[in-house]
């Protein structure tokens, strides 16, 4: 099966009913961008840049920031890339950065990624300069992790511009583009959508942290980890609702949570509209089989009088409509 896997790395993720999607993959160290040129993938759509600091013993400098982002986009080519920045605190604790204030009792909503960022906002702007001087002359993706309300996206893309505006005055050789885009892993950003939509160019959703936050269970925990399922109808229609607000708004929508990286659950999503997807680079060949065996316009049918009456087996009905179907 790896060698058929194999065999699909330069054949394009179309459906049989001939619609083409997008599959990038997600990365967070300089050889996972290796990955592209062995799956054939899109892009990198999740660049976890919390990786480097997450295995140094010491904060990474800016110059070893730019390096590793510049040794990315060399690598990726003309694929693109979209850099999330720095998803620490909570769970994700560092030693030499918030040691004094890891003491939370729930991390995971804790003080982590976009809050941590916008307050210690010295570590935000060495990252800013590091990504504009990494992606000079090309164009730069930036997206901004637990985004909760607008406001957090826009004072995170004023401190991007505001360290843009300073490099350029110092001669600086920087991006032709700078798109900004948001994840959608806090479920009241759902709630902004018309508010926050004319402000992105991308919206990415984090399944793995939106789950967890939809059900108020934590994703970390083994006891609750059969309980809710990515297939059951609270999340598929909650997904589903963001899909025609986003088109409408010219907004490019993907999923970047693990949900996305399981054959069953990628075709359901992609029953629901969904036509980008970023996953691990394992996952890949077989989402990409998966693919190119689904009649979409049969399956988004089919969803939808599902998720009008879903049945209590969600996971059950999809599983049979797939064998039925030959996917
Ligand atoms: C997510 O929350 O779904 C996600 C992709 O980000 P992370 O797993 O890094 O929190
Ligand atoms: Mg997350």
């Amino acid at each position: 099966r790896k060698a058929a896997f194999a065999a699909l790395r330069d054949v394009p993720p179309i459906t049989k009913d001939g619609h083409r999607l997008t599959l990038m993959v997600n990365a967070g160290l300089r050889d996972d961008v290796a990955a592209l040129d062995v799956t054939g993938a899109d892009g990198i759509g999740l660049f976890r840049t919390e990786f480097q600091f997450l295995v140094s013993a010491t904060l990474p400098q800016r110059e070893r920031q730019q390096r590793l982002y510049k040794e990315v986009l060399d690598a990726a080519g003309e694929r693109p890339v979209i850099f999330r920045t720095v998803d620490i605190g909570g769970d994700k604790a560092l030693p030499y950065l918030n040691k004094e204030d890891s003491d939370e009792e729930n991390p995971a909503m804790g003080w982590r990624a976009l809050r941590l960022g916008l307050e210690r906002d010295g570590l935000m702007k060495v990252q800013a300069r590091a990504l504009l001087e990494a992606a000079a002359g090309r164009t730069l993706n930036v997206m901004f992790p637990m985004v909760s309300e607008p406001w957090e996206f826009d004072e995170a893309r004023a401190l991007f511009e505001a360290q843009r505006t300073w490099l350029e005055g110092r001669g600086r050789k920087m991006p032709l583009a700078i798109r900004y885009g948001a994840m959608l892993e806090v479920p009241a950003l759902a709630e902004m959508l018309d508010v926050l939509l004319p402000r992105i160019e991308f919206l990415s959703i984090g399944t793995n942290d939106l789950t967890q936050f939809l059900f108020a269970a934590d994703r970390a925990n083994p006891k609750l980890a059969e309980r809710y399922d990515w297939l059951s109808p609270s999340i598929l229609r909650f997904i589903a609702r963001l899909v025609s607000p986003t088109r409408d708004a010219k907004v490019d929508l993907a999923v970047c949570g693990e949900m996305g990286g399981r054959p069953l659950e990628a075709m359901a999503l992609i029953g629901l509209g969904i036509e980008r997807l970023s996953i691990t680079p394992a996952a890949v060949g077989p989402i990409k089989a998966m693919t190119r065996s689904l009649d979409r316009a049969a399956l988004t049918k089919y969803m939808a009088g599902l998720l009008a009456d879903p049945p209590r087996d969600m996971r059950g009905a999809l599983t049979a409509w797939a064998t039925e179907n030959g996917v």
